[in-house]
């Protein structure tokens, strides 16, 4: 088989710039022969004739992997290649989306050469998509080609069993478009992922990303798994988490999707696993009287949301409504605790994620201010103590699908947002559970705001509940401190 087919030109090839390019008459596309082109902004195809009319691009971004099989045209044996795209599509009218909605298209292209040339197209386009290149332009892509390998973890109980269903229908097929290798774990039982993970001998360096396909209870699981092992610091610096939507609560993988104008879709959280870079965001210790360490991504809720939480989780069987069913509960119910906050304030001028069209914005004005009954330390904490609805410390800016828990808030910022209600009212009570889902509520006079890195929290009222990324954890004094990035997620920077 001759080797010297003058159709790949990986990055060493003629065309300044490109990835791939074909130049001789060996590839079709619809019957027609053609040149294809792949460059770090487009793939196009274009006919081989003098108009060289343009009859199929993407942009490259959007281009995930390739798949060959070997076809007979016209008793003629050659390949069918299938390039796989998940481009963007626009709103109504034609305009931008708030949050982009992805669409799959495959363009087949027929090749007339040997099969060296599709393994080496579909490996070049391998490295690439895991975002490669430059090692590619610096050898020969044989060398420095390796198989992507991600360990998956499937909740068949998350939300109502909707998780099997998005790994089989979604995210499975996607991850064999783009040529990845899987460790598959079917979840048997509660903390099934959690023993995986702190097992020494998993998690190797091959492995690339561990996927987390159900809620953030399957997360927090795999994020507490990690953190026990003797070797998390290494992990936490190599290994990169990805979170797919599959439960009843996505609060990560919502935040990072909304934070990159992406819609909070199971096919859109495939894709930032694939494409998308290592992020790396904050984590949270909590630590409990008793001693033992949570690792925390998303929030803890003492009060009204955390009862909520609770509450809502006992009514599932009522599906949707059972949020209004819980807030007429909680209006009526009006329920107080007695106890302590302290908080390490941080002063400094706050990073935000740039803010999105629509969405509230928080009033800095509104942020850190004492009142008299607040005890100022001098020593950057401040205490305040009596009697609260809800003491809510947010990292990121959904706490799930639905509930828009900080606008504004980047998972990188270093800081907890503190959110503070102790006198209200029914009425401000039900307008504060019905602008939850809007944001709203952080404009609302009855909540106020803090910002800090750490925090302790004493219960004084025996009878309570902590909601720490919407796991029941020991109910009383706990210690809390962020970890700036000290995790990594996939993510579209
Ligand atoms: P949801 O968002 O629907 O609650 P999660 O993925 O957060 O879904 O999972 C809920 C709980 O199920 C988690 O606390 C997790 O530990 C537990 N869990 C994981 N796998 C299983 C299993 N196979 N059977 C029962 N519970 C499980
Ligand atoms: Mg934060």
């Amino acid at each position: 088989m001759s080797s010297t087919v003058p159709l790949m030109s990986a990055v060493q090839g003629a065309k300044e710039g490109a990835i791939l390019s074909n130049d001789s008459g060996l590839v079709h596309y619809r019957s027609r022969p053609c040149t294809v082109t792949l460059d770090q902004q487009a793939f196009a195809v274009h006919a081989q004739d003098k108009h060289e009319q343009l009859l199929i691009g993407y942009p490259a971004s959007s281009l995930i992997g390739m798949k060959y099989k070997i076809v007979t045209v016209k008793g003629k044996t050659c390949y069918r290649a299938e390039l796989f795209f998940y481009p963007t599509v626009s709103g109504c009218c034609g305009g931008p989306r708030a949050e982009n909605r992805r669409q799959r298209r495959v363009v087949q292209l027929i090749f007339n050469t040997n099969e060296s040339v599709l393994i080496q197209w579909m490996q070049t386009i391998q490295s690439y998509v895991a975002g490669k290149q430059a090692d590619l332009a610096a050898a020969d892509p044989s060398t420095t080609y390796e198989v992507r390998k991600f360990v998956v973890f499937v909740n068949p109980k998350s939300g109502s069993g909707t998780a099997l269903k998005i790994w089989r229908q979604t995210v499975c097929p996607m991850f064999q478009e783009a040529g990845i290798e899987v460790t598959l774990i079917v979840t048997e039982y509660a903390n099934h992922a959690k023993e995986y993970v702190s097992n020494m001998n998993h998690l190797t360096a091959a492995v690339e990303a561990v996927v987390i396909i159900g809620g953030d209870g399957l997360l927090f699981e795999v994020v507490n798994g990690i953190a026990d092992r003797e070797d998390s610091a290494q992990v936490w610096q190599r290994l990169v988490l990805a979170p797919i939507p599959g439960g009843t609560g996505n609060g990560l993988i919502k935040s990072i999707l909304f934070s990159a104008h992406e819609e909070g879709t199971p096919m859109n959280a495939a894709f930032c696993t694939i494409r998308g870079a290592a992020l790396p965001i904050d984590m949270a210790t909590v630590t409990t009287k008793s001693g033992t360490v949570h690792h925390s991504f998303l929030s803890l809720a003492w009060g009204l949301v955390a009862d909520i939480d609770i509450l809502s989780e006992s009514m599932r069987f009522l599906g949707e409504p059972r949020m209004y069913v819980a807030a007429v509960y909680f209006v009526m119910a009006r329920r107080f605790y007695e106890g302590r906050l302290c908080m390490k304030l941080v002063h400094s001028t706050y990073q935000t994620s740039s803010p999105v069209k629509g969405t509230p914005s928080l009033k800095t004005n509104k942020i850190n201010k004492l009142l008299p009954a607040d005890v100022d330390g001098g020593d950057g904490w401040v205490t305040l103590e009596g009697r609260f609805m809800m003491v809510f410390a947010v990292q990121t800016s959904h706490c799930s699908m639905s509930m828009f828990s900080g606008p504004g808030i980047a998972l990188d910022d270093g800081l907890f947002t503190v959110y503070v209600v102790q006198d209200i009212g029914r009425l401000g009570l039900l307008s504060l559970l019905l602008s939850f889902d809007s944001g709203d509520f952080i404009n609302s006079d009855h909540v106020r705001i803090f910002k800090c890195n750490e925090y302790s929290l004493q219960p004084l009222t025996k009878k309570g509940r902590y909601s720490l990324d919407g796991e029941l954890i020991e109910y009383d004094l706990i210690e809390a401190s962020v970890l700036p990035k000290a995790m990594k997620v996939k993510g579209m920077p």
